[in-house]
């Protein structure tokens, strides 16, 4: 954080969305270490830490398998594409989520069909089966913001036959009842980039699943289609996860379950100072979820205006996302058009993210409460 002299010369305290410093501070020695030993046994691709993580990962979430690739969207691609979703295969997912979910049917070739959300942001069960046909073959669940998305419910309107997909890039340690979001349908798919709940160094991700088979093709696909060197029995990708980034993973791993608790901890405090205040919106948790708020969303009517003045101000608000994926222009081809998706239309003209990360102080938070309500 800076101290700032502003032009109507009062002092104020920059508080910025997202500061990874006090993660880094409490790994950097362990990493140091563990870069060390990595650079003297010149294993760079996979390799001993790469292993490791995948274990430690899978014992975490008590799933059975975990394949680590090089960024989410690749485990969102190799996903689909292990489960046996390609070319022209029906894919169901929210509209209301970070690009690279659609992205990843598009690369493997299907056909998208969005559906909207609730006011949980999560996709809405009732539009769900409103969309899904004979032809659909999987649904992608997104555990948007770090909440779980009720898979219970959507395999209950797809039954066994579709693949349910967890995008779980925003969900790290998130929990639906006993189990974790990453273990609860048929393959799930995370992001380690920087600033997720459970973040690598530089691009990371991973695959996971209780299919053997679906695991033992992923391993395959991440490196060339094939699981032993010049054995290509499809045609692959390279999308291995490096060990360096393994080493940051494992050393993270361990502090990620603290670390949800101080954002849960920083989300329940801005939500007892807004939740009474007039023209704000606050989020809610489904009962029986541990949400570990990757976002700390509000809703506001004169959004645009307030995240300018926040900003303006040295208070680093954001908006996740500015427009519903079927309103993009990369994906205009495939979308029903605007007006097709009224609550997440509206969502995306009045969701404002707050900053939350481990490690954001009181005083820092209370400023950023401060500063929003003198604006509403
Ligand atoms: C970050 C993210 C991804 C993509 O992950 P990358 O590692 O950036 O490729 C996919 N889906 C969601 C919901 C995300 O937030």
């Amino acid at each position: 954080m800076t101290t700032t002299a502003r032009s109507d010369a009062t002092l104020t305290t920059d508080v910025p969305m997202l500061d990874l410093g006090y993660q880094n501070r409490q790994v950097v020695d362990e990493v140091a270490e563990g870069f060390a030993r990595v650079i003297d046994a010149n294993e760079f691709i996979l390799g001993s830490d790469v292993s490791a993580f995948e274990r430690q990962y899978a014992a975490y979430l008590h799933v059975d398998h975990v394949v680590g690739v090089g960024n989410g969207t690749d485990a969102l691609v190799l996903a689909l594409r292990a489960a046996g979703i390609g070319r022209g295969d029906e894919v169901v997912l929210p509209t209301n989520t970070f690009v690279a979910t659609a992205e990843a049917v598009a690369l493997v070739g299907g056909v998208i069909r969005f559906v909207d959300c609730g006011p949980d942001y999560l996709l809405d069960v009732d539009a769900l089966g409103a969309a899904v046909s004979s032809e659909t073959r999987a649904v992608i669940a997104v555990h948007l913001y770090g909440q779980v998305a009720p898979v219970e419910r959507i395999r209950g309107i797809v039954g066994d036959d579709v693949v349910i997909v967890e995008d779980a890039a925003q969900s790290q340690g998130a929990r639906s009842g006993d189990r974790w979001a990453g273990a609860l349908g048929d393959v799930a798919a995370t992001s380690f980039y920087p600033g997720k709940n459970l973040g690598a160094f530089g691009d990371a991700g991973a695959v996971m699943t209780g299919s053997a088979a679906i695991a033992d093709r992923v391993r395959a696909l991440r490196n060339h289609g094939g699981l032993r060197k010049y054995e290509h029995t499809e045609i692959g990708t390279n999308s291995r996860l490096d060990s360096l980034q393994a080493v940051v993973l494992n050393a993270k791993l361990a502090r990620l379950d603290g670390w949800n608790q101080e954002r849960r901890a920083i989300a329940t405090r801005y939500t007892e100072a807004l939740a009474d205040v007039d023209g704000v919106t606050v989020p809610t948790t489904t009962p029986g979820v541990d949400h570990v708020f990757h976002q700390y969303v509000v809703e506001l009517d004169d959004r645009d205006r307030v995240l300018d003045e926040l900003n303006a101000v040295g208070i680093g608000a954001g908006i996740h996302y500015p427009a519903p994926v079927h309103l993009l222009p990369a994906f205009a081809e495939v979308s029903p058009g605007a007006g097709a998706f009224p609550v997440a239309e509206r969502q995306a003209g009045r969701i404002m993210s707050l900053p939350i990360y481990p490690g954001l102080d009181e005083g820092a938070q209370a400023r950023v409460v401060e500063q929003l309500v003198a604006r509403l």
